[in-house]
């Protein structure tokens, strides 16, 4: 069975040109775009869903600059709601990624500085320590779903393109910065490298899927 989703279209402006981006969740039959990357989300840290959908389209917005299509899948919490959540299943598309909130609780377990938002485990899942981009965000006077995207965004770069992805400038600088998040506010978000969005597209192509498997290693970030 193959899937499509449904497209709530947004629209950004990017060097002149409106670029509209399929923010989307997946939800019947039909075909992908080949340069999709479904996303499958599971919000263990129960991020309010005006905040985390914001933060998906940001995210998806520093994608679709690389090309790639996001579609995000809502998945289970537990084993009892597995069948409320059909489209979270292996092979609704070809190339998919794991993202897991997580809130303070959670995240300690990884032993991380408070400095570090996030944690990428390759061959897994990208992990978003959402209290500490919450925090950030109210003590910078920041919008969340902005700083909550762009950490998004790098995160799930790890997993598409894999170990040693660290540039120095852009969406894969080790460190995020306030100011950073400041310009993304302002609709100047930090983006993928054309090398990285290359990269990033072969892996699509190739049919990345990133699925629970053995432990590879940890990857934290200081912003
Ligand atoms: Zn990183």
């Amino acid at each position: 069975m193959s899937w499509t989703y449904t497209v709530r279209q947004q629209c950004v402006l990017i060097l002149g040109l409106t670029v509209c981006s399929a923010v989307t969740r997946l939800s019947r039959a039909g075909p992908l775009d080949p340069l999709t990357l479904a996303v499958h989300v599971y919000n263990y840290a129960a991020v309010r869903a005006e905040i985390l959908v914001h933060a998906e389209q940001h995210a998806a917005e520093v994608f679709l600059r690389a090309g790639i299509i996001l579609a995000w899948i809502d998945c289970p919490l537990s084993p009892s709601e597995v069948d409320n959540y059909p489209a979270c299943k292996p092979g609704a598309a070809s190339s998919t990624a794991t993202l897991k909130t997580l809130n303070e609780t959670m995240a300690a377990g990884y032993g991380l500085p408070f400095s570090k938002y996030g944690v990428t485990i390759q061959h897994h899942a990208s992990f978003v320590f959402c209290e500490r981009a919450h925090d950030l965000a109210n003590r910078n006077d920041l919008s969340e779903p902005v700083v909550l995207g762009q950490i998004i965004a790098h995160e799930l770069g790890h997993l598409v393109l894999g170990e040693g992805a660290h540039s120095d400038s852009g969406i894969m600088k080790e460190d995020l910065y306030v100011k950073d998040f400041r310009q993304a506010e302002k609709g100047r978000p930090l983006n993928f490298s054309a090398e990285q969005a290359q990269r990033i597209q072969a892996r699509i192509l190739e049919g990345v899927a990133v699925v629970p498997s053995a432990h590879v290693g940890i990857h934290g970030h200081k912003r």
